[in-house]
């Protein structure tokens, strides 16, 4: 169909197309301007320490800036941009951005940035992400790489090898959604990884599900058993995150502690913060 077409082609509109269709094939020709133009944005979701409630530094959250639509999430334009080829470029975007805007914060925060499989797939990603560090002059241990189950199914060895190099080089290697589709822990180890992120599914059903608990204790038992750090993902409530405390888990990260932001809200964000955590 039009649609598999090779990357980069022009393609023919195809008045056969759906509706659903139709809005991904617009949404593919504009996501090329979209990179040259600028409409990539990030928005940066605050990760905490459980155990002080300090502020330990932000995820990175890829926004689409489009004229006409609005604001795009990216549940809606990454599997577009993977499926055309575009998130290779997109990837490179998003590390530039995120260095970038890491470079200005106080030494001690880090920055988590989302992988693609296919960049993990690329023989120079490894390089690329250790010169674009460098070039911001900072320090590597200050990013996080978030990849998930999937990241590695493709090129398996390649992936692994560039994991490998930016480990040793200091970056930190999160496992991101885990427990979201099959239990993945053959990769717990075959994996060079750091961190553990609990996928926000589980989180949900804190409160109200014995099993759930379970699960989500007996996660963060495996991860320090593996020497790996958790983090707690889509946290919404006080009642989780004390939960989270017992448990032990290291990082929390949610609405209840605040909501992915513009780079704008950051300096008021941590002064509300601050405050917050001062009175409480
Ligand atoms: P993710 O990496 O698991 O990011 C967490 C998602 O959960 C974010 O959605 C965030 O806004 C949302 N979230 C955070 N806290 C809560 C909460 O308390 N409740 C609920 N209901 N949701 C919460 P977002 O920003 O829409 O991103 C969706 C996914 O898109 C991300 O999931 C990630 O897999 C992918 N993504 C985002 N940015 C990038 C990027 O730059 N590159 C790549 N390859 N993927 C990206
Ligand atoms: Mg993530
Ligand atoms: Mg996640
Ligand atoms: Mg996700």
């Amino acid at each position: 169909s039009a649609k598999r077409a090779g990357r980069g082609q022009y393609r023919f509109f195809d008045p056969s197309l759906n509706r659903v269709d139709m809005e991904e094939f617009q949404l593919e020709q504009a996501l090329g301007d979209a990179l040259r133009l600028g409409q990539i944005r990030l928005h940066f979701q605050p990760l905490v320490r459980v155990g002080s409630m300090s502020l330990a530094g932000y995820e990175a959250l890829a926004r689409w800036q489009h004229p006409q639509f609005g604001l795009i999430y990216p549940d809606r334009f990454i599997p577009i941009a993977e499926r055309s080829g575009f998130i290779l470029a997109l990837g490179r975007e998003v590390l530039r951005l995120a260095c970038r805007e890491l470079a200005q914060w106080p030494p001690e925060r880090t920055l988590a940035v989302n992988v693609s499989p296919m960049e993990l797939g690329q023989a120079d990603f490894a390089e690329r992400v250790l010169a674009e560090l460098a070039q911001q002059g900072l320090d590597p241990a200050r990013l996080e790489l978030e990849i998930t189950e999937t990241s590695v199914l493709e090129r398996q060895q390649l992936a692994i090898q560039q994991l490998c190099r930016l480990k040793a080089a200091g970056v930190g290697i999160s496992l991101d959604d885990f427990g979201k589709g099959y239990a993945g822990f053959a990769h717990l180890q075959a994996l060079p990884l750091t961190r553990l992120k609990i996928e926000r599914s589980l989180i949900a059903q804190l409160s109200n599900s014995h099993d759930d608990s379970l699960i989500v204790s007996s996660t963060i038992t495996l991860a320090k058993r593996l020497a790996l750090q958790v983090v707690a993902e889509g946290v919404e409530t006080a009642e989780q995150l004390v939960y989270l405390k017992l448990a032990g888990c290291d990082f929390a990260q949610g609405y209840h502690l605040g909501r992915p932001m513009p780079a704008e809200q950051l300096a008021e964000f941590e002064q509300a913060f601050s405050t917050m955590r001062a009175s409480a």
